[in-house]
């Protein structure tokens, strides 16, 4: 668990807020704006743009001489790095301040600063202010955060100061406050219909083959409410995979006697508290043997002391007792056969079961959302990447995860929002591989540039990808709550992990030590 439960989101988890010109564009109304994406200010701006164009009458495009020579031959790349341009529908080229007036009048919420904005004195004052920020803010944007694909990345890189990326980064996200506070908002109200469609709730799916226990407990109530992220036991053809923590076993016992399942075995896809808390228990009840890896059952005997957050939401889980079973290649189901997969990356032992004739993924909690932020200590995301790779081998058409979430296009998957996410799986999963790979090339360029950990951790989030900032009150309240258990200073370590220890902190200490 403890990735950021933002696996709905339907955008591409790279998704920034450049777009690609598009020839139909100019013919259909459309007003194209070209802002530096290498600037922290005028991506922010950008990002207010997006949030009050509803009805998407503009385009944002960040200038590359690619970009400019297919919007418009008039454009040059010097002026247009200098101040924001701005092509109308009808041809016209509006510079600086008149084309954030001319923007300004498209929304009825800043229409009078827009229609007052072109008009003698305002449009004095405004062209004075623009060209005052608009000087100053290329001294500023110095920015490291992967955006710098425009006019000299090198040359700015090589001038950069420290003192300069952090104004930048600051500022980029103060401009942003308020639109980090209101996606703050409106996901944990989403976040909390979801928890209330979910309560201790079943939900049966093929012809009643694949059925997901919600569990629900006072204290674990606290995740999906502040994070999102479910808690499950899914029953598949017989087979129970990873039945919660001691602290939802009442739920689980209570699903039990309304379910009356039919249990032959029992697996664990990895040891996180939340999977395994309850392996022995349900052995008892159901006399299913427990079926785990070797190097799962080691970390159960015994299982570490957790830290004393997680023991108090989560609860701790007591040893794995004799008599369990060790996992081979494959698991009988009723009907069938599950493939183990190794997938290690989100811990070391993590294993997922693949039904090939149904083309299904139990993916525990190797898939996690194509986008996170907030790892475990134990995440290796290099590891992750391939066990990934070798997930993108197999034919999937359902996907299912450990915290609640399925990916799915197919008809006989019923509509669950919040639940059911209509997406490929496979594209689900390329995304998040595409993701991996784009942070380890940051992180790694990062590393060799020998930049504190702190700046690092900084330019894998950018501000100009969307979810940079909409996820940045949630990922801190994580950190916050975890005590820095889970924060996006793990997904860097992530990275630098040799291949079976932690990066130790003092490693971040002396790294800081340089800045
Ligand atoms: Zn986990």
């Amino acid at each position: 668990m403890w990735q950021t439960g933002l696996t709905c989101m339907p955008d591409h988890p790279l998704a920034e807020i450049a777009e690609k010109p598009d020839e139909k564009q100019s013919a259909n109304g459309i007003y194209r704006v070209l802002y530096d994406g290498q600037c922290e200010i005028c991506q922010a701006c950008v990002s207010w743009l997006k949030a009050l164009d509803r009805e998407k009458r503009t385009v944002c495009l960040a200038i590359s001489a690619d970009v400019l020579a297919s919007v418009d031959s008039r454009l040059r790349m010097e002026d247009c790095l200098r101040q924001l341009h701005v092509v109308t529908p009808e041809g016209e080229i509006h510079v600086g301040w008149d084309a954030v007036a001319n923007l300004a009048r498209l929304f009825r919420s800043t229409w009078l600063i827009g229609t007052l904005g072109i008009r003698v004195p305002f449009r004095n004052v405004g062209r004075l202010l623009y060209g005052f920020v608009a000087r100053n803010r290329y001294s500023l944007s110095k920015c490291r955060g992967g955006a710098c694909s425009v006019a000299k990345p090198n040359e700015v890189r090589r001038q950069a100061r420290l003192g300069a990326f952090w104004s930048c980064y600051t500022l980029g996200f103060f401009i942003r406050l308020p639109l980090v506070m209101w996606s703050g908002i409106t996901s944990a109200a989403q976040r909390m219909r979801i928890f209330v469609r979910t309560y201790h709730y079943r939900l049966d799916l093929l012809d009643g083959k694949l059925t997901i226990l919600f569990l629900n407990g006072m204290l674990p109530n606290t995740v999906p409410l502040l994070f999102g992220e479910l808690f499950t036991t899914v029953i598949y053809d017989g087979v129970a995979v990873d039945p919660g923590s001691p602290k939802m076993r009442s739920s689980l016992s209570r699903h039990l006697r309304r379910l009356k399942p039919k249990i032959t075995k029992i697996v664990a896809t990895h040891a996180h508290e939340e999977h395994v808390g309850n392996l022995n228990w349900l052995s008892e009840v159901s006399g299913a043997p427990v079926y785990v890896t070797e190097l799962t059952a080691r970390f159960l005997t015994p299982f570490k002391k957790l830290p004393w957050v997680r023991a108090m939401i989560i609860g701790q889980p007591p040893d794995l007792k004799q008599p369990y079973q060790l996992l081979g290649e494959r698991v009988d189901t009723q009907s069938g056969q599950l493939r183990v997969i190794p997938t290690p990356g989100h811990c070391d032992d993590h294993i997922g079961l693949y039904d090939p004739k149904e083309k299904l993924l139990l993916a525990g909690d190797a898939f996690m959302g194509s986008y996170f932020a907030t790892p475990n200590p134990d995440v290796d995301s290099r590891k992750w990447i391939e066990s990934l790779e070798r997930l993108m081998e197999l034919d999937i058409e359902i996907l299912v995860e450990g915290h609640g979430h399925i990916h799915t296009l197919r008809a006989d998957i019923s509509d669950f929002p919040g639940v059911v996410v209509r997406e490929n799986p496979k594209v689900a999963l390329s995304q998040k591989l595409d993701y991996l790979r784009w942070l380890r090339e940051q992180i790694a360029a990062g590393f060799q540039e020998q930049l504190p950990v702190r700046v690092i951790e900084a330019s894998c989030f950018p501000w100009g990808n969307r979810t940079s900032w909409e996820s940045c009150a949630t990922d801190e309240c994580i950190r916050m709550l975890s005590l820095g258990h889970f924060s996006r200073t793990e997904l860097v370590r992530s990275f630098v992990r040799t291949n079976s220890e932690a990066l130790p902190t003092v490693y971040e200490v002396r790294l800081s030590g340089r800045e």
